[in-house]
């Protein structure tokens, strides 16, 4: 059975109904990309899977249970995590501060020096940084301790909401790289990205949105051929 099965989802923002019957359908070892127009309803499709929103109607069905509408807490406890959105990371902390923070916001505060150390295995520029203050690293590298923050929970499924944007082509191509070596590890992966071809060099499937609804499905090399 799939990991992860959205049926028929329906989600508001008050009377601005972003999601209107959105289905799709995750199995445990993909990544899988959310991609069109901006404002289509992928970064509330994120927010309805991690909890973080409530949705009006629909079910999303996560290794057997319907998560719909249980809290963001709970919905990390059964292994899912979100990466902060717009890269949110504490400045004035050092690499190691931000992780163990990390942890402990999300109530995964035992073991933290194990946690972050098998952060540090999947990225070791993060580990030769960990006394530095979060605020002077690069663009990329705070995007990886955001990712590295959401790790910090070990999660089976992890959601990126744009984690190229704002980066240059190099460090785009750095952070996918860094997605990969997750997925590798076991990670299922669903992330939200406007480039098409970014989309499709770092994932196997992706469901194309239009205002609120999937409107395709296609494997990354299929879309390729015919975008
Ligand atoms: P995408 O991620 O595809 O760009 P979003 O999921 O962010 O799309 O947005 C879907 C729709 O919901 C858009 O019409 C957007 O304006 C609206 N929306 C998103 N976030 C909010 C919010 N916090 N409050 C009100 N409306 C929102
Ligand atoms: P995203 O697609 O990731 O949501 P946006 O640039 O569309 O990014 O939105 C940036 C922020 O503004 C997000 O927190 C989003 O929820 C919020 N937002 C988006 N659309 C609206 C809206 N119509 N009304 C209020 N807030 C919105």
């Amino acid at each position: 059975s799939p990991m992860l099965q959205i049926r028929d989802l329906h989600v508001s923002y008050g009377k601005t109904q972003a999601l209107h019957g959105v289905d799709l359908l995750v199995q445990q070892g993909e990544v899988i990309a959310l991609i069109g127009a901006n404002g289509a309803g992928k970064s509330t499709t994120l927010r309805a899977i991690s909890g973080l929103l409530k949705p009006t109607q629909g079910q999303i069905i996560y290794q057997g249970n319907n998560i719909a509408g249980v809290s963001a807490d709970r919905i990390v406890a059964q292994g899912i995590a979100q990466s902060p959105e717009e890269r949110h990371i504490w400045p004035t902390m050092t690499v190691y501060e931000n992780l163990a923070l990390g942890a402990y916001l999300c109530k995964k505060d035992t073991e933290v020096e194990r946690r972050v150390a098998l952060v540090y295995d999947r990225f070791p520029r993060l580990k030769e940084r960990h006394r530095q203050l979060a605020g002077t690293l690069s663009g990329g590298e705070q995007q990886m301790l955001a990712i590295g923050r959401a790790l910090m929970s070990e999660p089976s499924l992890l959601l990126l909401d744009e984690p190229s944007l704002g980066l240059s082509p190099r460090m785009a191509e750095e952070v996918f790289e860094f997605v990969r070596e997750i997925n590798t590890h076991g990670v299922t992966v669903i992330l939200v990205e406007q480039n098409v071809y970014n989309a499709l060099s770092v994932s196997t499937r992706a469901y194309v949105y239009e205002t609120g609804k999937v409107v395709a499905e296609r494997e990354a090399a299929g879309l390729l051929d015919d975008p």
